[in-house]
């Protein structure tokens, strides 16, 4: 279906629903509610919504610490021992990796240190990393630290790729091209797998091939990637990888985050790394012997045992992940992200506004579930009155709202509604 074939009505978006495979998942999930009924709820890329099975997966582990105290460990419905295990299958599946690339652990930023422990390993021929100019604050500070951890200067050793001038998105050729011209001196390639401000996804297996062509090491934060894009990171032959849960993954407030790392890197115990317990070899865990031995897995990056009540909540959403599969939610993804786009445009045209300009890429192939609509003008006053009307988006510094049609819990009717009510707020202020 093509935008020609769209119409900017209930009923038509209302068609739509009726038609959609995947339309039931949205009773699984609490909405915010608004004046009595449920908000038309866009912040999914931000946090994602809560299912409603999280209460009784958390419920389980409360239960069985109350009546088992530390014999859960091993005695547990579900041994917390062993409890990361669990999520070896779905994490797999859900990033197109093999079980032992990938592990639940810690927090973004942390993992993205972590990994960089191992894989950002400056010499003094290679110690350049590639990122974009405008990633997200918290990559940047690690990125930052990085380099001032190995006494080298930000302002030499970090390459950042721009867009080009009057353009929003970053193109494949300008990244390529600037990992060959570093070549020799590239150390690190990382990039998003779909950028926060903009909504871009990237062409990983692109970036991933031209990287280990100049002899680089390449991670991705997939922040906003995770449960939005289809992935591959096995076959493309990412290096290593790190997300988190809270954003298309409806694990919760800083849920646990995910880490992934390819086969050849895991089964080698040689690579450096910062160690703690849980990453020993498993059989001797609890041996309590001197000398760490690495698991061949990526659970060998873990530090400390796992954190059993959050992963709790990320099993209930990874439950849903599995049961849907990343195919049919990336089919109703572009679907409802074209929709939204129609009548988007649509609010604007019949306004005679000049804004929003939606930056993120047009092709489908280049974004998931996110459009950014730049709104240098009225965006901010615009942003409170969507928000006043039981619209939820996000306002983004200096001057983007961000909305997220997420594919399991949102409906076309409600970007049926946002843009019933963008066309409203636009026309008052046009
Ligand atoms: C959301 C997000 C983070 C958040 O980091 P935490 O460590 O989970 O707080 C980091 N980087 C990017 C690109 C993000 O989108």
């Amino acid at each position: 279906m093509t935008a020609q074939d769209f119409s900017n009505t209930l009923e038509f978006a209302r068609q739509l629903d009726a038609g959609d495979p995947l339309a039931d998942y949205r009773s699984q999930f609490h909405f915010p509610q608004f004046e009595g009924r449920d908000t038309h709820y866009f912040c999914g890329n931000s946090l994602g919504l809560q299912p409603i099975a999280t209460a009784s997966y958390v419920k389980q582990e409360l239960e069985d610490w109350a009546r088992l105290g530390v014999e859960g460990h091993f005695h547990s419905k579900h041994p917390w021992f062993s409890y990361h295990k669990m999520f070896e299958g779905p994490l797999a599946r859900l990033v197109g990796a093999h079980p032992d690339e990938v592990v639940a652990m810690n927090q973004l930023t942390v993992n993205l240190h972590l990994l960089m422990v191992t894989f950002f390993r400056p010499d003094r021929e290679r110690f350049k990393i590639i990122c974009e100019a405008d990633a997200f604050p918290s990559d940047q500070y690690a990125l930052e630290t990085q380099l001032r951890h190995h006494k080298l200067d930000p302002d030499e050793a970090l390459i950042e790729i721009s867009p080009r001038a009057g353009e929003y998105s970053l193109r494949t050729e300008d990244i390529i091209n600037a990992i060959e011209q570093h070549g020799p001196q590239l150390a690190l390639v990382m990039l998003p797998g779909l950028q926060y401000y903009t909504g871009q996804a990237f062409d990983l297996p692109a970036i991933t091939a031209a990287g280990h062509r100049a002899g680089a090491v390449v991670g991705f934060d997939l922040a906003h990637a995770a449960g939005n894009l289809e992935l591959h990171l096995h076959d493309w032959d990412v290096d290593f990888a790190v997300w988190c849960s809270y954003k298309y993954l409806n694990s919760g407030p800083g849920g646990v985050s995910g880490a992934y790392v390819h086969r050849r890197h895991a089964a080698n115990t040689a690579l450096p790394r910062f160690a703690g317990w849980w990453g020993n070899e498993e059989s001797e865990r609890f041996q309590m012997k001197k000398g760490f031995r690495p698991a061949k897995t990526a659970a060998a990056w873990q530090l400390s045992n796992a954190p059993v009540l959050a992963l709790a909540a990320h099993k209930a959403s990874l439950d849903i992940f599995d049961a849907v599969g990343m195919p049919a939610l990336a089919a109703k993804r572009d679907r409802l992200t074209a929709y939204l786009e129609f009548v988007l445009e649509d609010a604007r045209r019949r306004s005679a506004a000049e804004e929003p300009l939606i930056i993120t890429p047009r092709s489908p192939r280049e974004r998931g579930a996110q459009l950014s609509m730049l709104m240098p003008r009225h965006g901010r006053r615009v942003f409170e009155e969507l928000t006043a009307a039981g619209i939820v988006v996000d306002w983004r510094e200096p001057d983007v709202i961000r909305a997220a049609p997420v594919p399991l819990y949102n409906s076309f009717e409600d970007v049926f509604h946002f843009g019933r009510v963008l066309g409203e707020v636009l026309r008052k202020h046009s």
